[in-house]
């Protein structure tokens, strides 16, 4: 008996968790695990292809000029599939929320007010999940969040499970989602081994504290998962659904060499990780990720800040001595090139402009701080910068709110340009030497002429290549230049 609902797939992205493709989250498939046949899986992509459809008689999602249409890219079936699951279901379950925003490749996550606007016409009892529930979303950063209207759904049903034990079964029998996934065999899926934030008091901007309570998974539940993945046809996988993976269960090595060692028993072709608190890396921790992650992985670390201010009126995780000093712990570690032409583990550093206390003096400090690492010889696989959204609920929603943004707005895109010329330049020629032989990248969007790729993996570099190549199909590459945080580069197969 086929089933009488579907999930509608905006994508996520919060704190600890990303599900934005080529990443796989957690969401679907637990909410999937809810029931006892399999929902179908659409996504946002979905929605706008068959409103595209009904307004362009030909619609061409990867033209020969221009850019390759991201925003239906992902889409999962025919427009007359699509039309005949949305008209044959009772129930839609949507699942959205982007609380650290980034840019995305090949993807373009669904706003509410745009799923609102899709969903029009069709005849179907809505029910909103995911991590909007819990502040709103916004894939805009220095935005005002979007908070959903529960006159615009027929409900608003948070996701909750008491203990992973009963988060298990859900789990593995919602895992078979992925089979509905287009391109699984290029897809990296998101693994949840614990939630919460385990410092006693957050950061001011995070919405982890106030989602969960600290719970971390037992490592045979992880593998379980994983295993079960793999028999379904998952290859790739990354440990970033947690607030910081050096702190699993207490930060304990018994138990992450435990959870470590059964993963890479599987053989999975990729093994990353994400989030890391720079207070929690240690020597010991990053040999154990070192010898059982794949090469390629970024430790990405929420430094946030190099004002100590700042850092303080935030309750930020780290100063920046003990940031300095996990940076290069990391790189002593990590820092050599593995199979594939990447280091095997670097750190990455986030900061986020717009917080409580910054000053333009503050930029000053920041910029020093990273050209301090440039000049110390570190190697930092990629700095994010991001504008705050102050999400209700948090401390600095209720103290600041967007006061600072507005205040400090007009030095952010001078300031990041600096960035992006005077240290990401450098730092690129390091990582990548000219002739850096790279392997494996999947080749993900086209402009023109051009087509753009990256290796399966947490944060891997975009590399673009000046001639037009099949999408979805795997190249290795040779280093020819440097491109605002990109490579060029040219096959060589
Ligand atoms: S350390 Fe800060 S950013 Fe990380 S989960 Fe805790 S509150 Fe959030």
């Amino acid at each position: 008996m086929a089933s009488n609902r579907a999930i509608l797939d905006c994508y996520t992205d919060e704190p600890a968790g990303l599900g934005v493709p080529p990443f796989v989250g957690v969401w679907p498939r637990y909410v999937a695990g809810l029931y006892p046949q399999e929902p179908g899986y659409l996504t946002i992509d979905d929605l706008r292809l068959i409103r595209y459809v009904e307004h362009v008689r030909e619609v061409v999602i990867d033209p020969v000029v221009g850019r390759t249409h991201i925003e239906v890219l992902n889409h999962t079936r025919s427009p007359d599939e699509i039309r005949h699951l949305l008209g044959s279901i009772d129930e839609l379950i949507i699942v959205a929320g982007v609380q650290t925003p980034g840019k995305y490749l090949s993807a373009r996550p669904g706003t509410l007010r745009e799923v609102h606007k899709l969903l029009a016409p069709f005849r179907v009892r809505r029910i909103l999940t995911g991590p909007v529930l819990v502040g709103g979303t916004q894939f805009r950063g220095g935005s005002a969040p979007q908070v959903p209207q529960a006159s615009e759904f027929d409900e608003l049903h948070p996701f909750v499970f008491e203990s992973y034990d009963d988060l298990q079964p859900l789990a593995l029998k919602g895992a078979t989602l992925i089979q509905q996934m287009p391109h699984l065999e290029n897809r990296i899926v998101e693994i949840e081994t614990g939630r919460g934030c385990p410092r006693e008091k957050g950061c001011s901007f995070c919405t982890e504290p106030l989602k969960h309570v600290v719970q971390w998974r037992a490592p045979e539940q992880v593998v379980e998962e994983v295993r079960t993945l793999m028999t379904l046809g998952a290859k790739a996988f990354r440990l970033g659904k947690q607030s910081c993976i050096f702190s699993y269960r207490g930060g304990d090595p018994h138990e992450i060499e435990t959870m470590l060692s059964g993963l890479a028993a599987l053989r999975p072709a990729v093994l990353h990780l994400d989030n890391a608190n720079p207070a929690m890396i240690d020597e010991r921790r990053t040999e154990l990720f070192v010898r059982y992650l794949t090469p390629g992985s970024t430790a990405a670390m929420g430094v946030e800040s190099f004002d100590p201010e700042v850092t303080e009126a935030n309750n930020l995780n780290c100063t920046t001595e003990m940031a300095f000093e996990a940076i290069r712990t990391v790189n002593r570690i990590g820092g050599y090139r593995g199979e594939n032409g990447c280091h095997a583990l670097l750190p990455g550093i986030n900061i986020l402009l717009g917080l409580a206390g910054e000053t333009p003096d503050t930029l000053e400090k920041n910029f020093a701080a990273l050209k301090h690492i440039v000049d110390e010889g570190l190697l930092v696989r990629r700095i994010n910068i991001r504008q705050v959204v102050p999400f209700p609920g948090t401390p600095l929603h209720e103290q600041v709110g967007r006061k600072v943004l507005r205040q400090n707005r007009r030095h952010y895109s001078a300031w990041t340009e600096k960035v992006r010329r005077e240290i990401d330049m450098p730092m690129l020629e390091r990582l990548f030497p000219l002739g850096t032989a790279l392997r494996d990248l999947c080749s993900e969007v086209h402009n023109g002429h051009m087509t753009f790729l990256r290796q399966i993996g947490s944060y891997p570099i975009v590399v673009a290549v000046h001639e037009r190549l099949p999408l979805n199909e795997r190249f290795d590459v040779r280093v020819t230049g440097y491109m605002r945080r990109s490579l060029s580069a040219e096959c060589i197969t």
